[in-house]
């Protein structure tokens, strides 16, 4: 009797057993078609076996082992099989969840289709690097030497390098050699925007050398394209956000992640693995070196630097201009005309009448994030969340940015009938508008996830920004994150202060993260940037920090604080994540949940259960359970052991999940 044992896209974690007289040892990690309830499923056969715990009569046979693509290979087996363990989430659905959905439908075989030459395509042969390249300053030459002695071994470095001081470069040169030595690179951006920009980079400098792109931008059969080019060993350059990390790719010789701290690595629903810490565990499976790039690395990731683990590589010497005078503006006793001080109105005046670009950054968008009736204090709320809707300026909508939910604003207040509701607060749209009210000879572009949702809608603002056919850009974080500007001289801050004393203990270091870069994008043209941040709190230790833009003194700061209070890195975490239609529901559940991992192990602290930061979403009552444990190991072992008794304990009408290293509560 020949059985495969296959990973099927289902809730479950195990294996599904099926007869496959014809299958071979050569199988193992090919797609196979079988019949599943009523209908007809792909999966991925994992093993081949001489029997099954299933009686002969239930046994059902395979319909067609599908060989078309060459199989996943063991060590990318193996690195989702480190998954499935590691989040405590179906292997099977980790497995096809890492594949083009192309390949996980029944229907449709995929069509080999011709290849195209350029963007994402692959054409040529590969080709040595072009000449041109920049000449390395002392500390990127030292960085690539250290990476290039690490070719060949499982190295992680974290490269530590401060904006503007050429990390990009350093990649590139590590590119080169591992080309040269005959592997493959992975590069990981945390987001689409970004991938653009380092696609050309990448085709100026090498010209010829076959690449492929992979992300979620890409229709069904670009990115099955682009993945079986990144499998079949022909793209030797493969550049791709957080879905990237499981392209098979058979001579992977370096991986790279930009930006490495950035939240988007981390996927937030279902699955929930963080991209940076599988390719760490893909370096190590594989043997090759990972380099982790950031000039504000996680809290998590310096400590690893600091400790030993990961090789510490430092630039801190800023390539075409000085760093930016960051100053604070004191907003305290002044009364500020649609959220803008007179001070950074001034300063942007300046800037326009001397045709230099400025970029006026606060990260909400839409026009006010809430509207309020004055006269009895009623605010517009979601009716399915525990969330204010936005209002939404041309269209006069509310929007609620964690449902999608959208009505037309009320004529009067429903509370009381008057008619005079007002937008409280700002956001991109209202800056955007009092801007122009304030400048109306400044060409102004506002750039953030409603702007730009149009196709190629990115793409032509950049070339409105690069062509210098705008003054000013008011934008969200996606500005922040590593574009590239040119004539861009002054940064204005608004609505930082909001940050400094959440209750997430995260908060700090993500503030200081997207200051620093947002920060960056001043003076990138040779000149000295200058970037005012306007604040109630000018005193801040936050604030100090990054004025003296010493991310080192700052992260130091902060170990300390966790050290103290017991946080990471000085402690494992995971958070049981439940959804309920009633939160008693959840709550019940989260309670027998706590009381039977109470049982398991006394080295495991079980907090008590609470509602989630955002309490209800989408008509849904959410709750969590924080578990946290000093050891790695004994975390996992009692996550799996509890894991298990959950799935045991039967019916509940609570949907929940394992986070495991959790980034938000
Ligand atoms: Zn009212
Ligand atoms: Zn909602």
């Amino acid at each position: 009797m020949k059985v495969i044992r296959v990973a099927l896209d289902v809730p479950v974690a195990k294996l599904f057993d099926y007869l496959a007289p014809d299958a071979t040892a050569a199988d193992v990690g090919q797609r196979v078609l079988v019949p599943f309830g009523r209908k007809q499923a792909v999966g991925i056969i994992l093993e081949l076996a001489h029997s099954s715990e299933l009686p002969g009569e239930r046994l059902k046979s395979a319909l067609r082992v599908l060989r078309d693509l060459p199989p996943l290979a063991p060590h990318d087996l193996r690195l989702m099989q480190f998954a499935a363990d590691y989040y405590q989430y179906p292997l099977g659905a980790v497995v096809m969840g890492a594949l083009p959905a192309r390949l996980r439908r029944a229907a449709e075989p995929p069509r080999r289709r011709s290849k195209r030459a350029g963007e994402g395509g692959v054409a040529s042969p590969p080709a040595a690097p072009a000449p041109p390249a920049p000449a390395l300053t002392t500390g990127q030459a030292q960085a690539v030497a250290e990476i290039c002695r690490g070719l060949g071994s499982f190295r992680p470095f974290l490269l530590l390098g401060v904006t503007s001081s050429g990390k990009t470069e350093v990649y590139l040169h590590a590119i080169a050699a591992a080309l040269e030595a005959g592997r493959q690179s992975l590069v990981l951006v945390p987001e689409i925007a970004l991938t653009p920009q380092l696609e050309a980079l990448v085709a100026r400098r090498f010209p010829g050398t076959p690449r492929v792109s992979l992300h979620s931008g890409l229709t069904e059969s670009e990115r099955l394209e682009h993945w079986r080019a990144a499998g079949g060993g022909a793209a030797r350059i493969v550049l791709g956000t957080r879905l990237a990390v499981f392209t098979p790719m058979p001579d992977l010789g370096l991986i790279v992640i930009d930006e490495e701290q950035d939240a988007s690595f981390k996927q937030a629903e279902g699955f929930r693995y963080s991209a940076r810490d599988l390719a760490v565990a893909r370096a190590r499976l594989r043997g090759v070196p990972i380099v982790l790039g950031s000039a504000t690395p996680a809290i998590e990731t310096y400590a690893n630097a600091i400790g030993g683990r990961y090789s510490l590589l430092t630039l801190s010497e800023r390539i075409g201009a000085p760093a930016p005078r960051i100053t604070c503006l004191d907003t305290r006793g002044e009364r500020l005309a649609d959220g803008l001080s007179s001070r950074l109105v001034n300063a942007l005046r300046e800037r326009v009448a001397a045709r230099e670009q400025s970029l006026v950054f606060i990260n909400r968008r839409g026009y006010a994030p809430v509207l309020a009736c004055r006269s009895c204090g009623w605010v517009s709320g979601c009716h399915r969340c525990a969330a204010q809707l936005v209002l939404h300026l041309p269209e006069r909508r509310l929007h609620c940015h964690h449902c999608g939910h959208v009505s037309p604003p009320p004529v009067a207040c429903p509370d009381c009938g008057n008619q005079d509701l007002a937008p409280v607060g700002h956001g991109t749209q209202r800056v955007e508008e009092a801007l122009q009210r304030h400048l109306p000879d400044a060409r102004i572009l506002r750039i953030d996830r409603d702007s730009t949702r149009r196709r190629r809608a990115w793409h032509d603002m950049r070339q409105r920004i690069e062509s210098r056919d705008v003054d000013i850009l008011v934008g969200t974080q996606m500005l922040a994150k590593g574009h590239d500007f040119p004539h861009l001289n002054l940064v204005g801050v608004l609505n930082a202060d909001g940050q400094l004393y959440s209750s997430d203990f995260r908060a700090a270091e993500r503030l200081f993260a997207l200051l620093t870069q947002v920060s960056g994008r001043a003076g990138r043209g040779g000149v000295q940037g200058e970037v005012l941040i306007q604040t109630e709190f000018p005193q801040h230790p936050l604030y100090a920090a990054l004025q003296l833009q010493d991310y080192r003194a700052f992260a130091e700061g902060l170990l300390a604080e966790r050290k103290q209070a017991g946080f990471p890195p000085y402690v494992y975490q995971a958070l049981l994540r439940t959804e309920a239609p009633r939160l008693a529901t959840a709550l019940d559940f989260l309670s027998e949940a706590a009381r039977k991992g109470r049982k398991f192990d006394s080295g495991i602290t079980v907090y008590d259960p609470v509602p989630a930061a955002l309490p209800r979403r989408a008509g849904r009552e959410r709750a969590q359970l924080l578990v946290q444990s000093s050891s790695r190991s004994r975390l996992h072992d009692f996550l799996g052991a509890w894991r298990s008794a959950l799935a045991e304990a039967g019916v509940t009408r609570a949907r929940w999940t394992l986070d495991i290293d959790p980034l938000e509560f």
